[in-house]
Parts: structure tokens; sequence; C-alpha cells
């Protein structure tokens, strides 16, 4: 039996690559998903038949309950709230890690050295991923502030409760004092909420992908602790491309992973960020329709603004009548345009684009000089040129969209509302910009009533 189990583990292994692997296009993402949950579900019905088992009735109740909240929440969700929905189910494969721990250490686990150090490993790593996540979930679903929470000497405190837990788990091993396993967990469970206090609601899809890439860590450490392949196999599948998610964000936002974790970003700041010349200048829906009926190519550079107000189906209708009249229309997806990693890449999917027209970075930089309309909606920070001109800017040195070089900028948002950053963009001040106020999706559906009608 127990060969069995192993080769439905291999399987396992190697459906959740595969499925890794097509996730990495956004036109086998979807397969991507489904083979990695068939992987999930084969490796769940495997272990029912390790010999020894016991608790059917339990596990089969945990199952259900589990799946079913899942399934129904995973059908509810909008694309909006996706970040805290994965934060939340990636804090409790962390916190799954962490309890399996817990069971190892307090049973007989240590007296055996060098699995109780794998068991200790993963149970701090867990905790740590399991209340940071809840924390980053609260953030981001408005239960909590979304601004830093600091204090006076907070890095010192959050370190002392760091070594305190490390210093314990050592203790733990050296002594084999089962008292000390309670101990060890509060102390690892009160970093994690620590650790995520500090850190602004905006950065908090970076700190998702590092606790994911955490879950993975302490998922492979259990793993070995108990001696199970698809463990240590998904563990460190999900450890590794979790860390190299986030070493990705952090690096497209310009930002060190060190300053998104300990820098307190989107806090109120007194950034000089120098005089801005010029003045808003808005323009008629039929006046800027107009404008781009007359163009013969128009870039779309989609923000956070069209998420927030799900514009993109509008989007897609918009483009469409543009290219009707002959009109090139092409995207421009910046790498971290939204909340989270292919945000916008998603959005637009959902909306049935073509991928073939969503263009990044580097590939459309080069295009705007020679672009008649760039419609900005809903987007700020990625195409604020204060990260190439002004050094004082916080987002100084992240790579932007150069919209400003196109020959017109069109630019749709509510107000004055200011990007993720929280500062001025002297883009929307420029000569050739017009700014189209509103909602996006009401403001982009006007726009292809006006063009109808032209
Ligand atoms: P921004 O957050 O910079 O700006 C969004 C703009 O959209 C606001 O200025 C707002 O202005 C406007 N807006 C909001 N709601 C609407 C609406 N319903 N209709 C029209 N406009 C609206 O977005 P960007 O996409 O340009 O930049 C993303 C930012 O998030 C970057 O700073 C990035 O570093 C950061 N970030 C991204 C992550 C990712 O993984 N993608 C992760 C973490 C951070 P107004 O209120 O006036 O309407």
């Amino acid at each position: 039996m127990e060969q069995i189990i192993q080769t439905a583990y291999f399987a396992t292994a190697f459906l959740f690559i595969v499925g890794l692997k097509r996730m990495s296009s956004p036109m086998t993402a979807r397969s991507g998903v489904i083979w990695a949950g068939i992987a999930m579900m084969l490796a769940t019905l495997a272990t029912f038949f390790w010999p020894g088992l016991s608790n059917y009735a339990l596990m089969i109740l945990a199952v259900v309950i589990g799946g079913s909240v899942a399934w129904i929440l995973g059908k509810k969700v909008s694309m909006k709230d996706m970040p805290q929905m994965i934060a939340i189910y990636n804090g409790m494969g962390g916190g799954a890690a962490a309890a399996i721990a817990c069971l190892e250490l307090m049973g007989h686990k240590l007296g055996n050295v060098g699995l109780a150090s794998l068991a200790v490993a993963g149970g701090l790593i867990g905790s740590i991923a399991f209340t940071g996540s809840i924390i980053a979930f609260a953030k981001l679903q408005g239960l909590m502030r979304e601004r830093p929470f600091t204090f006076p000497n907070q890095q010192y405190i959050n370190l002392i409760v760091l070594v305190s837990s490390v210093v314990l788990g050592v203790l733990l091993l050296a002594t084999g004092w089962g008292f000390l396993v309670p101990i060890f967990f509060v102390a690892a469970l009160a970093f994690g909420i620590m650790m995520t206090l500090p850190i602004g609601g905006g950065d908090m899809p970076v700190v998702i992908s590092l606790y994911n890439a955490l879950t993975g860590l302490a998922v492979a450490f259990e793993g070995f602790a108990m001696g199970n392949s698809a463990m240590i196999v998904a563990g460190t599948v999900v450890g590794a491309a979790g860390t190299m998610l986030t070493l990705l964000m952090a690096k497209a936002m310009n930002r060190s992973l060190a300053n998104v974790l300990f820098g307190a970003f989107g806090q109120e700041t007194t950034a000089a960020e120098g005089e801005i010349k010029g003045s808003l200048k808005p323009i008629e829906i039929d006046d800027a329709a107009i404008m781009m009926a007359y163009a013969d190519k128009v870039i779309i550079v989609p923000g956070y603004g069209m998420a927030v107000a799900q514009a993109q189906h509008k989007v897609r209708e918009l483009a469409e009548a543009l290219e009707k009249r002959g009109i090139t229309v092409k995207y421009a997806i910046h790498p971290v345009a939204g909340r989270m990693p292919g945000h916008m890449n998603v959005l637009i999917a959902e909306a049935n684009v073509p991928y073939e027209k969503l263009f990044d970075i580097e590939e459309v930089n080069p295009e705007f000089s020679n672009t008649d309309v760039s419609l900005v909606i809903g987007a700020n920070d990625v195409v604020n040129p204060a990260a190439k001109t002004n050094p004082q800017s916080p987002i100084y040195g992240m790579p932007i969209l150069d919209v400003d070089s196109s020959k017109n900028v069109l630019v749709i948002k509510r107000g004055k509302g200011k990007g993720f950053a929280g500062i001025e963009n002297e883009l929307f001040f420029k000569d050739n910009t017009r700014m189209l106020y509103g909602d996006a999706q009401d403001v982009v559906g006007k726009l292809v009533q006006s063009l109808k009608r032209l």
C-alpha cells in the first residue's frame, strides 16, 4: 500500500510542476490551476490510505467544511478582493504546517533532535505566515486600518520577539521540555502579527507573496519531519515560486524587500514633491471621443482605478469601436499596476481581450512617442514622470510607462485622488493632457456611445 501512496505522491508532485509551468502564461494559466487542483485532490485522497490512520470521520468532516467554504467564497469573490482571499487561504496553509509541527513536538519527535529541529523550523515559519496573513487579510478587507501601525522602538521590540522565539525553539531542542512548546508557538504567532502591523495596505501583495513563500518552506520542513514526499515537493515548489514572485514585485516597484518590510511605506509623508507647474484641464466626453476617432494609434493604460470601477468590459468595447474605425489599439501593462501581480492581465483577459494586444513595459515604452492618444484609465503612480525626474520622490527609480511622451494624453479618474504612493502626478498638469473626470466604467461607457454617434 505504501508504494501505491508514494507513487500517487510522485504523480502529485509532477502535476504540481506542470500546473505551475502552465500558470506562467495567461493563455494557459486557467488549465494550470485545474492541474494543480487535481494534484491536490490526488494527494488528499492518497493520504486517506496511510496505514494506521484513525479519526476518518473527523478528517472527512474537516475536508467537507473547508472545501465547501472555499468553493462558495471562491465563486463569490470579486477580482478586487482577490489579494485578501489569497492571504487568508495562504495563512491557513501556514497555520496547518504550524499545527502539524505542534503535534509532532508534543508527541514523540522531541527525542529525535534531527526531526525535532525540522518541526521547530516549520512551526516557527508556519506560525509567522499564519498570523501575518491574518493581519494582511484584515487590513485589505477593511477590518483594520490600512496605514502602517507604528510606535517608538517598534523594530527593536519586533527583533526581541523574533529572537525570543528562536531562543525558545533552540531551548526546546536542547532540553526537550514539553512545557516550552506552547510558549514557543505564542512567541512565533506574536511575531507574525508584529511584523505585519507596520506594513501599509498597499504593500500587502508583496508581503502576502512573502508569506506564501514562508508557508511553502514550513510545509517542506514538516514534509521532512513526517517523511512525506508530496509535502516536501509541494512545499519546495511553493517556497521557490513565492520567493521569486516577492523579489520580482519588489524589483518592479524599485524597492528592496527590506524597505517593503521595514520602511512603513504609505505613511503620511512630507517628502518634497517640488512645485508642479500648469493646471488640470478637463475635456468633454464628445471632444475626447473625436480626439480618439481621428487618431491612427491609441494606447490604453489601465491601472488600479479600472479594477475598482470594474471597467474592463467597457474598455474592450471601446477598443473594438476604435478598431472598427481602422485605429490601431494596444494595451500597455505595467507589472505593478493595480494591487496584485498580473492584476491588469487577469482583468483584461476576463474581458476576452486577445492576449496579443497586451504589451509589457519594455515592449511598449518606445511606442508612446509615435502614439496619437494615450488613454490612462485609473492609473496614476505607474505613469508618474516623477519616478524618472524627481530623486526626492518615494517612487524615484521605479520603471514607469512613458505616457508623457505621447502626442495627447487622456486621463480618466474621479477627481484629485492620489495613487498608492500618495503623491501628486505632473503628467495630469501637462499641456498635452486632458482630464476626463468620473468613474472609469461610466466614462468609458459614455466614450463608446459618443464614438458610435460620430
Ligand atoms: P494608483 O494606485 O497609483 O492610482 C489609482 C488611481 O485610480 C487613483 O489616482 C484614483 O484617483 C483612480 N481611481 C480610483 N478609483 C477609480 C474609479 N472608480 N474610476 C476611475 N479612477 C479611479 O494605481 P496604479 O495602478 O497606477 O499604480 C499601482 C500602485 O500600487 C503602484 O504604486 C504600485 O507600486 C502599488 N502596488 C502594486 C502592487 C501590485 O502587485 N500590482 C502591489 C503593491 C503595491 P481618483 O481617486 O481621483 O479617482
